[in-house]
């Protein structure tokens, strides 16, 4: 039986179903289009079973705790080889958790994922219209070339990260630290609610298990099964979910799918000219790029261990005394963490026999490029006197940053780019799924950017009219 009928159903609250409904607003074909929005938004039971202790608090914004539900139901049967994860807990769906760095993909990327560069820079301009981007108050230049010397502006530059914020951010340069402010920027109900020329329908606390050509079944909050009709289904549920859900599609004979990751490095170093700056630079201050033949190879983030060590909880270490005595050297550490682009992991998704198997491994160009980003390190350290404390390359699956995972039989670069599904009519694909190349850097903007693309660019097809 259907419960309901639309014309538009997007399945997802997060910052690609926004930046999708805000391009579809300023659409013609589908001015005043009676639109449903879907997606959970309340803690569910579940969650509470994830232990979350050992993850920085910088993750443990309110909003950021659906996330591990979402994990819960969608993969409790899956399983990993060749990976490891740091953000497993936004795995199937992050549920608006991010850090809120953000940046443009170069020229290169963008050929890369088949995108026109000028046109996706104009979508870039459109978008920062609407997006409450701003950068830190601080400015980092006089204390990092302190510290940095004259790797600014050669090897390894040093520039300022933008952030996502909220209007009551008071730019205490701590955002991005375990923030009690709630300053990092998602869409809330409000946002949503007030996007013009459409009519939003707002269904909460559902989450979809299932998907055809033109309906969808859900669960509500009572956990009872309900069934949606629409004309046209966007997902907007992030790469994992989408690749859960598309590979429910009927359509879809084959589950294996390329997946996009961006393996990371985090490092913490002692430096004891550190300590000379009066003030910190918080976490995210500092974007730092390593650069050969004029090509980004890792683009990362400086932190400041005071920052980390003024955090809530086991930011360190889960061992206690590990971590008190990070805290205690925290004054004299600098902290860093980065990517290396998606061609330095060849990682694929596959359900097999009810459970999916993500399956990765480095490609040659990794062990080259993390070798020259080491050597670049350790050349800086010596001159700095500084020693490394920590060091860590976590696996392909750094899976903060995930993109394609759209089923190969439905897979074609020249679709997917638009949201479109090979042989499919009626479902529309938004976000990171769209992208078939990640570069080494925070990708979340550029996902808003062709999800608005795509909105903005949607025509009825005939079924729809
Ligand atoms: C720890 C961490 C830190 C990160 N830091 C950064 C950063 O600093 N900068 C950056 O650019 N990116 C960062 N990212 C990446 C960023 O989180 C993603 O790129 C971004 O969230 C993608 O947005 P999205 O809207 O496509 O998907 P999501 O944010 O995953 O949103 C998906 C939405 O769909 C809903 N949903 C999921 N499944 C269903 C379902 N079955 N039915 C209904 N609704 C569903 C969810 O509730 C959610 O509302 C980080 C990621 C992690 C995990």
């Amino acid at each position: 039986m259907i419960s309901a009928e639309t014309d538009l159903v997007v399945i997802g609250g997060g910052a690609s179903a926004y930046g999708f409904l805000k391009g579809l607003g300023g659409n013609n074909h589908f001015k005043n289009t009676k639109v449903i929005l879907i997606y959970p938004s309340e803690y569910n039971a579940r969650t509470e079973l994830i232990n979350i202790a050992d993850i920085s608090p910088k993750f443990l914004q309110k909003k950021n705790l659906l996330s591990l539900s979402y994990y819960l139901h969608s993969f409790g049967n899956y399983i990993e080889k060749g990976f490891t994860h740091i953000g497993v807990h936004g795995i199937g769906g992050m549920a608006r958790i991010w850090g809120g760095s953000i940046g443009v993909f170069d020229k290169k990327s963008l050929i890369k994922n088949n995108f026109n560069p000028s046109e996706f820079q104009s979508i870039y301009d459109e978008i920062d219209s609407f997006l409450p981007s701003g950068c830190n108050s601080i400015k980092v230049s006089k204390k990092i070339k302190k510290l940095f010397g004259n790797y600014v502006n050669s090897r390894l530059k040093i520039s300022f990260p933008k952030l996502l914020i909220k209007d009551n951010c008071n730019n205490c340069n701590q955002c991005l630290a375990g923030c009690d402010l709630n300053s990092i920027w998602y869409p809330t109900k409000d946002d949503f609610e007030n996007i013009e020329n459409l009519d939003i329908n707002i269904m909460e606390n559902c989450f979809v298990t299932n998907i055809s050509d033109n309906k969808l079944t859900y669960k509500n909050k009572y956990n009872e099964n309900k069934y949606l009709n629409s004309n046209t289904i966007v997902l907007a549920a992030g790469t994992m979910q989408n690749y859960k859900l598309m590979i429910n599609l009927k359509e879809c004979k084959s589950t294996k799918a390329k997946l996009y990751t961006t393996p990371a490095l985090a490092f913490a170093f002692l430096n004891f000219t550190r300590n000379s700056e009066k003030k910190f630079f918080g976490m995210g201050n500092a974007t730092f790029l390593i650069e050969k033949n004029k090509n980004i190879q890792f683009y990362g983030n400086l932190y400041d261990g005071y920052s980390l060590s003024i955090s809530k909880g086991k930011v360190f270490s889960k061992y206690r005394v590990i971590d008190s005595i990070y805290k205690v050297l925290s004054r004299f550490m600098v902290v860093g963490a980065g990517f290396l682009s998606s061609d330095n992991a060849d990682c694929n998704i596959e359900y097999i026999n009810n459970t999916i198997v993500i399956d990765g491994k480095y490609t040659d160009e990794y062990y080259k490029n993390i070798a020259m980003i080491l050597n670049i390190l350790k050349k800086f350290l010596k001159e700095k006197k500084s020693i490394f404390v920590h060091i860590k390359k976590t696996n392909i699956g750094a899976d903060l940053h995930y993109a394609g995972g759209v089923p190969n039989e439905l897979y074609d670069i020249n679709k997917i780019i638009d949201g479109q599904l090979k042989g499919i009519e009626n479902v529309t694909v938004v976000g990171g799924s769209t992208f078939s190349y990640l570069p080494p850097e925070s990708p979340t903007l550029s996902y808003i950017a062709n999800s608005y693309r795509i909105g903005k660019n949607m025509t009825r097809s005939s079924n729809n009219e």
